[in-house]
């Protein structure tokens, strides 16, 4: 048998960046036992080889039982200047200043945009935003070979700072040719989420499925107002979304985000899909071992509104204090969760059963284990997705999840309030029942005395049969009498 793994004392997951700061074995083992459920390598910095190595110390976590979560975050159509002479230009407020397809080196005048596509895309009146839109330009012309612009924020722009193009619909393919070759590394590693940046329209993300099939689900980072315009199908076709703050809070003014992040939480969730919030989340901890209010605050407020997940990003993979940060969000995660008013809160926004069975056993099952004050919900799911269905409902209690599925086990990792264990299949009711009351007991996730709501799927370990729920009581000697095979 293996070791005991104690479920964590909160619903809302956390996905923690890994990076220089935290990439060694040790520093990936800590941030798991401080509280990271999955883990993001991020493609736009660093090496393949270093990942190979962050991926497999990931797994490595595996040796204690608990299913590991990797989501490989694909760079992206991200759009660059050239190279200025001496590295750098400072822009005048009031000047024109023109993007161009020379390769010269630029100057206060002029600069390279090697991005052919765009000169056709772009118009008078469209702004342009350089490094993280510090600096704003509002093109006056534009032609095959020429964007003229006026300079209405100016500043310094060194070599290679990234544009953005907030106004207009950008004519390129989701995956750039870099992002085709990361992507094939990602699913030959086996990772268990692929995410997809700058998705601007739902054919964006039916491209980067044809490329993945099965290997991965997929995750649509939001962080274009294209792609907000084509919110819900962009939703119906991902797997996951992600409220990408930060190059979202560049094309959108700093207010026009928080209405956003409230719009594509609250659809994610209607769908069933895990949803994201990302970005900032604990930004002065790269550098302090404490965060701000305001912080804390907006953590908080992500949980409350029933995000699947939380992420760090420098926090943890450049930071002075990774662990901290971890730990830190945990701490907001148990708080917010512990407080009175939080089962209101999440349920603030309805998600209301579809007509299906699943969604009317899910639905039942809620309001059973509140009527009979059971301890969890066991569920059985060979796809995972009766356990998306009753995670959609945010129940108040832990959903133990049981799956005979690896990769399912694993991809679960991003699912709010989900403890999922790899184990064997069950192939009838008395099974069902006594393995249901021994995880619960060896996950302490329930003791003697205590009820559970199950639901499985009759005939058992097939997709799509779920058509059982039952309520049983642990008495809290099944893992005595046991003498079947060891389980997980
Ligand atoms: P990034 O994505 O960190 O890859 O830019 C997240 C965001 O833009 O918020
Ligand atoms: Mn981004």
């Amino acid at each position: 048998m293996t070791s005991l793994i104690k479920p964590r004392a909160r619903k809302v997951r956390i996905l923690a960046t890994i990076g220089p700061a935290s990439s060694s074995p040790e520093m990936i083992r800590k941030l798991s036992e401080a509280g990271a459920d999955a883990f993001r390598i991020n493609m736009s910095h660093g090496e393949r080889s270093e990942k190979a190595a962050q991926i497999a110390a990931i797994r490595a976590l595996e040796d204690e039982g608990r299913p590991s979560t990797i989501l490989v975050d694909l760079q992206g159509p991200k759009l660059r200047v050239g190279n200025f002479e001496g590295g750098s230009a400072v822009l005048q407020p009031g000047k024109n200043f023109g993007l161009d397809r020379s390769g010269e080196l630029g100057n206060s005048e002029r600069v390279e945009l090697p991005h052919p596509e765009l000169f056709q895309a772009v118009g008078a009146g469209d702004r342009l935003l350089i490094d993280d839109g510090k600096i704003r330009l509002r093109v006056t012309s534009a032609s095959a070979e020429h964007i003229e612009t006026i300079v209405e924020v100016g500043g310094k722009v060194s070599d290679h700072k990234g544009v953005n193009v907030p106004d207009v619909l950008v004519p390129i393919p989701a995956l750039t040719e870099k992002d085709r070759a990361d992507l094939a590394f990602a699913l030959e590693q086996k990772v268990d989420w692929i995410a997809l940046s700058f998705v601007q329209r739902p054919e964006d993300v039916a491209e980067a499925r044809e490329l993945i099939g099965d290997k991965a689900s997929l995750l649509a980072k939001i962080e274009k107002p294209a792609a907000i315009e084509r919110l819900d199908a962009i939703v119906e076709l991902a797997d996951a979304v992600m409220v990408a703050r930060g190059d979202l809070g560049v094309e959108l003014p700093p207010e026009g985000v928080p209405p956003m992040q409230n719009r594509i939480v609250a659809t994610a969730r209607q769908h069933g899909k895990p949803v994201v919030v990302a970005t900032q989340m604990l930004e002065s901890m790269i550098t302090s071992p404490t965060p701000t209010r305001a912080e804390v605050s907006d953590v908080a407020t992500a949980i409350y509104d029933g995000a699947d997940a939380v992420m760090l990003s420098a926090e943890s993979a450049a930071g002075d204090y990774p662990c901290e940060a971890v730990d830190m969000m945990n701490r907001i995660a148990i708080s917010a969760e512990s407080d009175p008013i939080y089962p209101a809160r999440v349920h603030f926004t309805s998600t209301p059963a579809e007509p299906t069975t699943a969604d009317a056993l899910s639905t039942s099952s809620k309001h059973i284990a509140q009527i009979v004050s059971a301890k969890a919900m066991v569920c059985y799911t060979s796809s995972g997705s009766t356990a998306r269905r009753v995670a959609r409902e945010r129940p108040t209690v832990p959903i133990l999840v049981m799956t005979a599925s690896k990769t399912v086990a694993r991809r679960l990792g991003l699912q709010w309030g989900v403890h999922a264990v790899h184990t064997r299949d069950v192939t009838n009711f008395e099974e069902m029942v006594g393995k249901a009351r021994r995880m619960a007991l060896r996950h302490q996730i329930a003791g003697a005395g205590d009820r559970l709501v199950i639901m499985a799927g009759v005939p058992f370990g097939v997709s799509g049969s779920t058509n059982v729920l039952h309520v049983v009581k642990v008495t809290g000697d099944e893992l005595e009498t046991y003498t079947g095979p060891a389980e997980a």
